[in-house]
C-alpha cells in the first residue's frame, strides 16, 4: 500500500487525480462479470457514456485496454488502400497516423507547425480532391494543447463529401470540452478512463455512430483483428446495455464500477457547468502563467484546450530541474513530448476534480510551487 501522506500532487495531463469514491470502486470485491448485479452497473455505464457526449443513437464500446486501444480499434474502418486524412497538431495525430498505416491506410497527413492548427483552405483543397474514407482529427492534442473545433470541420467535410467518416481522437478532451456526437455529425469518438473521465488508466471507450458500424458491416475484406474486432464487442455491449451478460473476453470488472461511480458524480451536475468551470480555471491559470513569462503552446487561447496547459519554459531553465523541483514540493508535472521540443516545455493537466473541487486547492498548489520552483531556479518575474 501506497503512503498517501507522501504521495505527490498528480497534476500531469493524465492520469489524473481521482476521487476517493472512484479509488474505493477500484477494491470491490471480487464478482463474476456474468452476474446480474455487473450486469447492471455495466449496462448503466454504458447508458450514461451516452449521455455525456449526447449520443443517444450510437453504439459505445467499453473494452480493457488503454486509450490507444481505440486507435486500433479504426481496423474495423480501414481496408487496404483505403484514403484516410489524418490532421495532426502533435505527437498524438502523428501515431495515430502509424497505426491506421499498419492497418493499410493510404494515410495523407496534413501537419500543423507547432501550436497552430492547418489551414481550413488546406483542408478543404485535401477533402474536395480526393474522396476520403475517414478523416482523423485529435479534438485536443495533449502534447500541444491544441483545441480542434471538430463541430465547424465535421461541417465543411461533410458538406463536400457527406460519406466521409469523422473519427475523433478525444482521450484529452471528453468530460472536459463540450461534444454534442449527434447533433455534430460525429462518426467515431476515441477516449479513455484515465483523463476528463477521472478513472484509473485502463479502460478504452470508443462511440461508433450507426454508420461506422455499418461501413465496418459492408467492408469487402476481413476484419483483420481478434481482440479489435468489433464483430466480437457489438453483442457483448448490447447484451451488458439491456442489463444481461454475455462473454467475449472478461471485462475489467473494477474499472468499470470505478468508471460508473465516476460518470454517475460527473453527470450529477450539468454539464455545462462543468464546461464552464473548466474553461473559467483554464484562463485564469494561464493569465496568471503569462504574467509571469510563461507563453502556452497554442498560439493563441481561442484554440487552446481547457484541460490541460502547454508552456515555453523561459530561457535558461531546464525541464527536467523544473519537473524536480516541482517534485520536491510535492507536485508532479510533466515535460515535452514533441521530437526536438521536448526538453524546452512543460504541461500541466488541470482536468476533473481538481478543478471542479476547489476545496481540494490543487490548481492553487501546482501554481505556488511552479511560482517558488522558477524562483529557485533564477527567473525574473
Ligand atoms: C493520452 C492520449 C492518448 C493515449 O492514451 P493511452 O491511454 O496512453 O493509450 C491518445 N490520444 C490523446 C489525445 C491522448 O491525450
Amino acid at each position: 500500500m501506497v503512503i498517501t501522506g507522501e504521495r505527490k500532487l498528480c497534476m500531469v495531463p493524465g492520469p489524473v487525480e481521482f476521487d476517493e469514491k472512484v479509488l474505493a470502486a477500484m477494491a470491490t470485491p471480487s464478482v463474476s462479470h456474468m452476474s446480474p448485479e455487473f450486469a447492471s452497473v455495466f449496462g448503466e455505464t454504458i447508458d450514461i457514456v451516452r449521455k455525456l457526449i449526447l449520443a443517444e443513437k450510437a453504439q459505445p464500446f467499453i473494452v480493457p485496454g488503454s486509450s490507444s486501444l481505440g486507435w486500433d480499434m479504426m481496423v474495423n474502418l480501414v481496408e487496404e488502400g483505403d484514403e484516410v486524412l489524418v490532421l495532426t497538431t502533435g505527437y498524438f495525430g502523428a501515431h495515430l497516423s502509424q497505426c491506421l498505416e499498419i492497418y493499410g491506410a493510404k494515410v495523407t497527413q496534413l501537419t500543423a507547425d507547432i501550436g497552430y492548427l492547418p489551414s481550413n483552405d488546406k483542408i478543404k483543397e485535401c477533402v474536395s480532391e480526393t474522396a476520403y474514407k475517414l478523416i482523423t482529427v485529435t479534438h485536443v492534442d495533449t502534447s500541444t494543447g491544441v483545441l480542434f473545433d471538430i463541430q465547424s470541420l465535421t461541417e465543411m467535410v461533410k458538406s463536400i463529401s457527406p460519406e466521409t467518416l469523422i473519427v475523433v481522437d478525444g482521450v484529452c478532451s471528453v468530460g472536459v470540452e463540450e461534444i454534442k456526437f449527434d447533433q455534430w455529425n460525429l462518426d467515431v469518438m476515441v477516449t479513455g478512463s484515465q483523463k476528463g473521465l477521472g478513472t484509473p488508466p485502463g479502460l478504452s471507450i470508443v462511440i461508433a455512430s450507426q454508420k461506422a458500424l455499418k461501413v465496418a458491416q459492408n467492408r469487402k475484406t476481413p476484419i483483420r483483428s481478434y481482440y479489435s474486432n468489433w464483430t466480437k464487442w457489438l453483442p457483448v455491449m448490447q447484451a451488458y446495455e439491456a442489463r444481461q451478460a454475455a462473454y467475449f473476453a472478461t471485462p475489467a470488472v473494477q474499472l468499470i464500477y470505478a468508471l460508473h461511480t465516476s460518470l454517475i458524480k460527473i453527470l450529477s451536475q450539468p454539464l455545462e457547468e462543468r464546461f464552464k468551470k473548466h474553461r473559467d480555471v483554464a484562463v485564469e491559470f494561464r493569465k496568471d502563467l503569462k504574467e509571469w513569462g510563461l507563453e502556452s503552446v497554442p498560439k493563441s487561447e481561442s484554440y487552446s484546450t481547457h484541460s490541460m496547459s502547454a508552456l515555453w519554459l523561459p530561457e535558461g531553465i531546464q525541464v527536467e530541474d523544473i519537473i524536480a523541483s516541482l517534485a520536491n514540493k510535492g507536485v508532479q508535472i510533466a515535460g515535452g513530448v514533441l521530437k526536438g521540443y521536448s526538453s524546452k516545455y512543460i504541461r500541466i493537466g488541470h482536468m476533473g476534480i481538481s478543478v471542479m473541487e476547489d476545496s481540494r486547492q490543487h490548481v492553487v498548489k501546482v501554481k505556488e510551487a511552479l511560482y517558488n520552483s522558477l524562483k529557485e531556479l533564477g527567473h525574473h518575474f
